[in-house]
């Protein structure tokens, strides 16, 4: 029944799932491993990826592939694949076109986990990465590009940095080179930025953030705009037949989709690293609310920046929809509809008295996480980004004072109120 004129809001509560008549109006949790059949020939044809449907779901399941369908849509790509975790999803999206060798040009300002990922874990399995900045220049992209270079890897609001990602710019870059564009669109989240439009061609999510909305379940996406030419002599193992699944060629045989194919076939299959129905059952009940919780994350954030830009005791704010933030060249081309509902902010008196304001709040809560419901602070430096080096911090743009608040859906008097009875005492 999917109407491709929809809107957002129709899309978020309406796609991934048509009851048949009589059926459940809500998609049904599908807590089984496997899927009974009446005949063997049925299954070696789902073996053979002949023809669509479940066997078992360390490769695929009906809710899983429900909350898939959603993303693919709200994104409007042409497939999705969903994963245990954001880490996996972002890892995964690499290591599906770039093996052993090969190299990734990436922005330095992403998520600490992110990096960690890259720097130390793919590290290991031969890929390489250059980092540049985000805000890097047509000509620096360019020449961090080398000969073995499979993708360009940014995110398109930084986690914590808030730096809004320039897509077209990036897109125009790895395009010229024949490289795809992966972004990480965890903190728009596609209700206020969807980066296909822009040029991007793979995106990824931790649906753990706003997708969820509600902090119940860790998660990750991976989608494809589809008809991003692989055959252009970087990517063999999507033109090339793939003996692990008897000589199948993802691009030939699954033009529509070979990426995403490709993901299931290989890593999803063989490393288990599938999403679990449980956790997409309530992933998706989130994300049918996703567009009425943006608007007030939204709001809430603007409205808490603009105060506490005006607090005596507060040395910065960092919050790209400030109407004084340099940024707002960009927000007004990618992110029209808002600017999420994380915002950065340093007290007078530093690291410390920034502490003493974290310990001071009442209802916003000291915890890891970020883009749920409830209001939390956490202070990236000694946290979430623990793991990177001082000269890797600076380059994601964390400095030591920086308070990183993840904005509820709260009344907004009652969020301000908190943040001045914490400040007061500083
Ligand atoms: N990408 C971004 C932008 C994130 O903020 C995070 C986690 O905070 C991740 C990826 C990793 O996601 P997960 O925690 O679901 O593995």
């Amino acid at each position: 029944m999917e109407q491709n004129h929809w809107k957002l809001e129709t899309i978020a509560v309406q796609s991934g799932y048509t009851p048949e008549n009589g059926g459940p109006r809500v998609q049904p949790l599908v807590q089984s491993t496997t899927y009974k059949y009446n005949d063997a020939q049925s299954v070696a044809d789902l073996f053979d990826l002949k023809r669509e449907g479940f066997f078992y779901t360390r490769l695929a399941n009906p809710t899983v592939d429900c909350f898939e369908k959603k993303i693919a849509a709200l994104e409007g790509g042409v497939a999705a694949v969903a994963t245990s975790s954001g880490q996996n999803a972002n890892a995964l999206a690499l290591l599906n076109i770039a093996r052993c060798g090969d190299h990734v040009v990436a922005v330095s300002s992403l998520y600490g986990g992110t990096v960690s990922l890259f720097t130390n874990t793919l590290k290991k399995t031969g890929l390489s990465f250059t980092f540049v900045s985000p805000e890097a220049s047509e000509e620096e992209l360019q020449a961090a590009i080398r000969p073995e270079t499979k993708a360009i890897f940014a995110e398109v609001l930084a986690n914590p940095a808030l730096i809004v990602l320039d897509i077209e710019k990036f897109a125009k870059v790895a395009h010229r080179n024949g490289l795809p564009l992966v972004v990480d669109n965890t903190f728009p989240t596609p209700f206020l930025c969807r980066p296909f439009e822009f040029g991007a061609d793979i995106i990824t999510h931790s649906t753990t953030k706003y997708l969820d909305g509600h902090a119940t379940s860790v998660g990750g996406m991976i989608v494809e705009k589809g008809g991003f030419n692989w055959n252009n002599g970087k990517f063999p193992e999507l033109v090339e037949p793939d003996e692990s699944y008897h000589g199948i060629v993802y691009t030939r045989d699954f033009p529509a989709c070979p990426y995403s194919v490709k993901m299931r076939a290989q890593w999803i299959r063989d490393l288990g690293s599938g999403m679990a129905p449980y956790n997409a059952f309530l992933s998706m009940m989130g994300t049918e609310t996703l567009h009425l919780r943006m608007e007030r994350h939204c709001a809430n954030a603007l409205a808490l920046a603009e105060f506490l830009e005006k607090h005596p005791k507060v040395g910065w704010v960092n919050y790209p929809g400030l109407k004084n933030s340099p940024q707002q060249p960009l927000v007004q081309k990618y992110l029209k509809r808002g600017c999420s509902g994380v915002l950065c902010f340093g007290v007078k008196g530093g690291v410390k008295a920034g502490e003493h304001v974290m310990d001071s709040l009442k209802l916003a809560a000291i915890a890891v996480h970020v883009a749920d419901i409830r209001t939390c602070v956490l202070h990236p430096a000694s946290m979430t980004h623990r793991q990177l080096t001082e000269a890797e911090l600076v380059a994601a743009g964390v400095s030591p004072d920086l308070i990183r608040v993840s904005v509820g859906i709260e009344h907004i008097d009652d969020l301000k109120a908190d943040f001045d009875q914490a400040l007061a005492g500083a």
